[in-house]
């Protein structure tokens, strides 16, 4: 098309670096998110909310490495704290005060959160929550979303397209004790706990869908999943990941629902490779080597520098800094509606806070099956869309997602519209 067409112009060196990868990683990257058609872009470097590629070019960063870079890329406060204490050594074989000064944090900010532990992603921290699950409550079941994406381990990967696709390399005895439910039907999240309850270790959910297309609850979801866990016996885990940023003690916090557990990831290691898991405390007490007996290690689980650079993230993510990008990403929303009520296709912008996604569908988006995130084929309008902002500059997820970082102000709102505005006009009519 016209669009890969002026994409392949603009990009020969990332062309090239993609064929040399190819040729010593299997599909030339070690990352499946980051692939797009014909082959992605390279990026060399990055400060605040501009991208260099390897080709030379600049680009708005309204993707942020999907949502983790919250304070934009190369925060000094971060880079300093980063720095001086790597420079001290790391990795130690040995606790440091570090982990407890960003435990302690996340504990004074997170309404539910009584103790923590830090491994290194987000898969890590789903995985280590979901583990507790079980161990506390003695039951194998896990409920989860329909097309939810809460990192890579074979638990959560179960139902993670919500179309029923095979995931070879997952154990088919996996499959057998994971459920899943549409988001925002509280009818089936009812029925489930009657046909699961007495089973379920518990119920993970994205408080907002994340990947699935950023799709926020309705009006009294999260407290029917409150309910119907605490009735049951059973467990509620949020996969704060993504929702983090909504506000000091997350999504939890933002809409007034306590869950047992939650997981934490992105910029919770000030962009260095980082997860954490915490909550109740008597759940939690099953990794304590002298109270419970769920293995829980890692090399780099709490190293210090990623700790430092939590800390520094958290400092500048103060109150007032969350409610800057959340009223940034609601003027974005409003001025986006604006421009999908006038444009000639159905489209439609949904999200909460910081982040976005753009849907192209007249249709209400409440679940992963109405989100047309993950269910057009290659080519289909949302990456037609997506290379159509590339190519203006504009930076943001094959599927759609956006999201705004500190260093942003009014005239990256500005940029981002205009350049929304006129990609539509490059998008062909869906089929
Ligand atoms: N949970 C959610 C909601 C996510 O968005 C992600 C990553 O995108 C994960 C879990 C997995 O985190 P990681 O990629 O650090 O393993």
């Amino acid at each position: 098309s016209d669009l890969t067409e002026e994409y392949e112009r603009r990009t020969p060196e990332s062309r090239r670096l993609f064929e040399e990868a190819g040729a010593v990683m299997p599909g030339g990257d070690t990352r499946e998110v980051t692939y797009f058609d014909p082959y992605p872009t390279f990026v060399e470097e990055a400060s605040g909310c501009t991208l260099t590629t390897a080709d030379g070019e600049e680009l708005l960063d309204f993707l942020n490495n999907y949502t983790q870079a919250v304070l934009g890329h190369a925060p000094p406060a971060v880079v300093e704290a980063v720095t001086e204490r790597f420079a001290r050594g790391n990795g130690f074989a040995a606790p440091t005060r570090e982990a407890t000064d960003l435990a302690e944090r996340i504990v004074e900010r997170t309404p539910s959160v009584e103790s923590v532990r830090f491994a290194n992603s987000g898969t890590e921290a789903t995985m280590n929550a979901v583990r507790a699950a079980i161990a506390h409550t003695g039951n194998d079941h896990v409920l989860k979303l329909d097309g939810a994406f809460h990192g890579t381990h074979d638990t959560v990967l179960v139902g993670v397209t919500g179309d029923g696709r095979e995931n070879p390399g997952i154990p088919r005895n996996v499959e057998e004790r994971v459920s899943t439910v549409p988001f925002n039907d509280a009818d089936a999240l009812v029925e489930a706990f009657e046909r699961l309850g007495d089973d379920l270790a518990c119920f993970i959910v994205d408080p907002i869908m994340g990947n699935a297309g950023v799709i926020p609850p309705r009006h009294d979801y999260l407290e029917t999943a409150r309910d119907l866990t605490e009735d049951a016996d059973t467990l509620l885990v949020f996969d704060e990941v993504m929702t983090y940023r909504l506000a000091e003690g997350g999504a939890q916090e933002r809409y007034g629902v306590t869950p047992d557990l939650t997981a934490f990831g992105k910029f919770i290691g000030g962009g260095l490779p980082c997860g954490a898991f915490g909550g109740r405390e008597d759940v939690m007490a099953v990794f304590d080597p002298v109270r419970g007996s769920v293995t829980h290690s890692g090399t780099f689980n709490g190293n210090p520098t990623t700790m430092a650079g939590g800390l520094a993230t958290l400092d500048a993510l103060d109150a007032d800094a969350i409610d800057r990008i959340n009223d940034l990403g609601a003027t974005a929303r409003d001025r986006l509606d604006e421009v999908c009520a006038d444009a000639d296709l159905p489209v439609q912008v949904t999200g909460d806070g910081s982040f976005f996604n753009v849907h192209f569908t007249d249709e209400e988006v409440v679940d992963a099956a109405t989100s047309t995130t993950g269910h057009e084929s290659s080519g289909g309008p949302t990456e037609q869309f997506f290379l159509a902002l590339r190519n203006r500059g504009v930076f943001v997820a094959r599927r759609g997602l956006m999201n705004v970082s500190t260093p942003m102000g009014d005239a990256e709102i500005d940029a981002l519209v205009d350049a929304f505005e006129a990609a539509l006009s490059d998008v062909a009519p869906a089929v």
